[in-house]
């Protein structure tokens, strides 16, 4: 799987005829049942526009042959066999240069370090290693010295002397295979482990893969749990690959481009799994979906500001009460309790809710409290209410674009249903009624990134190049808010041909003006066009 197959640049990501020179390369007739070709057709849709990132989506077996790869290549060249390859390589962290590096340099000790082989002292003094006990020694208070080959084998964890079977690693402490298997069970299972030490206790020796599945025997389905925990391992271990964040997902994603930090400032790697074109994620940040067009330290900062103002969604509580004569919503602006309501004049106290006229002589109280509040605390206030404002403006959106995403989905729930009828009802074919499912779709992806664009707005410099964006993002707003309200319509036989037309011509539109929001965004990034009204990460310079 690698990364320079190309596409064609039709819409739908058909492969081209390089590709057909690949497949048949391989296999002519695995064609189109392939798993692996059609997953490279869903994820890397054409040769990219310019806010798509190009990577490829592996399976576990792929991510597995990149390991085997790996392990053959450092076996051939240190002359050891599989099981102390993979155990150097998982050692150095999947790190080849290391590896070779540190190796050539003192081979002994980098073995003992991967846990391959005990140390070589000489004092290791064989079979009577005496005073050993054991990692699993909670099972048993106390060990035994294992027995000396000729009399009859006690198994130092589970005390049993009529085991036969027993294991050992290269340091030669035996277990019974009943107690290893237990125990590696167990490290895979509840601890999520890959590196499985030998059971003597201060014993660095690591068991290899030929042991972990000797020792599971018949388990199949630890060995496999086993197979991803070394995959997922391998992928943490390499900066150009990611695995799929979504649930139970076995898929991993290689991205080279957004392998560096550095690359993080101009690019926004938004990637898709291949295993369910729904598995989008962005490579650079653990932000699950698509946060395009933001870039990825200014998408944590603004979701870091939403978290901590939550507490603003209290104060606004706090700060905003219900006349209690005509419901509307009063604003306490000041530190005066002294309230008058601005719709229908009614004079009451903030604090107790009760008629102002009944308050009295609290009025110097009342009066006071205000002179303590001071200048200074009201001159803080009206600063902190003008940046919330601020803020509110961008977050109301910002919010409202997730929830009206989300309504749309709903409604489209409804409205399938009666395009099921119809075709049942109508001669419309399954095809013709799709045009609203795409709409749908098109809506919930312009959301998102009007959605996206609010929190960019936030932190943009003032200037013209904040207003460009700002009219780019009206310009998709309109277009999303009039195919919004078609989608509302209601759905009639009669005028279906009408509503199909305009529907369709609306989602190209909308389409297109999404395409220049993220275009446009995505040459500003680098051509440095965007400023930012705060410090963000990688900008510094
Ligand atoms: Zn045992
Ligand atoms: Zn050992
Ligand atoms: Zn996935
Ligand atoms: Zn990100
Ligand atoms: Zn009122
Ligand atoms: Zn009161």
């Amino acid at each position: 799987m690698s990364s320079d197959y190309e596409y064609s640049d039709e819409e739908n990501g058909y492969y081209d005829d390089e590709d057909e020179e690949m497949m048949s390369a391989d296999n002519a007739s695995a064609s189109s049942e392939d798993g692996m070709i059609l997953d490279t057709i869903n994820d890397s849709k054409g040769k990219k526009k310019s806010y798509e990132v190009e990577y490829d989506s592996l399976s576990q077996t792929a991510v597995e042959d990149l390991m085997k790869a790996d392990v053959e290549h450092i076996s051939a060249i240190f002359g050891v066999d599989a099981d102390v390859a993979s155990l150097l390589l998982r050692y150095m962290d999947w790190n080849k240069d290391r590896l070779i590096d540190k190796y050539m340099d003192n081979a002994s000790a980098v073995s003992t370090a991967a846990g391959i082989s005990p140390p070589t002292k000489a004092s290791s003094p064989g079979p009577e290693r005496s005073k050993r006990t054991t990692r699993a020694s909670r099972l048993s208070p106390s060990a035994k010295k294992p027995t000396p080959p000729p009399e009859p084998f006690v198994c130092p964890i589970c005390f049993d002397d009529t085991q036969t079977q027993t294991l050992a690693l290269a340091c030669g402490h035996a277990f019974c295979t009943a107690c290893w298997s237990a125990y590696v069970t167990g490290k895979i299972r509840e601890e999520g482990e890959q590196r499985i030490a030998c059971m003597a206790e201060d014993c660095g020796v690591v068991a290899p893969d030929s042991f972990v599945l000797r020792a599971l025997g018949p388990d199949k389905a630890t060995a496999t749990r086993y197979e991803e925990l070394l995959v997922r391992h391998f992928v943490a271990c390499s900066k150009n690959l990611k695995f799929c964040p979504y649930p139970s997902c076995t898929h991993t994603v290689s991205c080279h481009a957004a392998a560096s930090r550095a690359a993080l400032t101009s690019i926004v790697p938004t990637v898709c799994c291949g295993a369910d074109p729904r598995h989008k994620f962005c490579f650079g940040c653990p932000i699950e979906g698509d946060h395009r067009p933001v870039l990825c330290a200014v998408a944590k900062m603004w979701l870091q500001k939403c978290r901590d103002d939550s507490e603003t969604a209290n104060w606004i509580k706090s700060n905003t009460k219900e006349c209690s004569k005509c419901q509307s919503t009063i604003e306490k602006n000041g530190g005066c309790n002294h309230m008058t309501c601005k719709k229908c004049k009614y004079e009451f106290c903030w604090v107790c809710m009760g008629p102002w006229a009944e308050h009295g002589t609290a009025w110097y109280s009342c009066n006071r409290y205000d002179e303590k509040a001071g200048i200074e605390a009201r001159d803080a206030q009206s600063r902190s209410r003008a940046s919330l404002e601020r803020y509110l403006h961008y977050y109301n959106r910002w919010a409202n674009h997730e929830q009206s995403a989300k309504l749309s989905v709903e409604l489209y729930v409804k409205t399938e249903k009666k395009m099921e009828e119809m075709q049942v009802t109508t001669d419309l074919t399954w095809i013709e009624v799709q045009f609203m499912k795409k709409a749908v779709d098109e809506v919930e992806k312009c959301r998102t990134t009007l959605k996206w664009t609010y929190a960019m707005a936030y932190y943009l410099e003032k200037g013209n190049a904040k207003e460009l964006f700002e009219d780019n993002q009206r310009d998709l707003e309109r277009a999303v808010e009039d195919l919004s309200e078609l989608l509302e319509l209601p759905i009639e036989a009669e005028t279906m041909t009408q509503l199909r037309q305009k529907v369709t011509d609306k989602t190209v539109y909308v389409q297109k003006r999404n395409e220049i929001m993220l275009e446009d965004t995505a040459a500003g990034y680098l051509e440095g066009r965007w400023s930012w009204n705060v410090p963000v990460e990688g900008f510094e310079d």
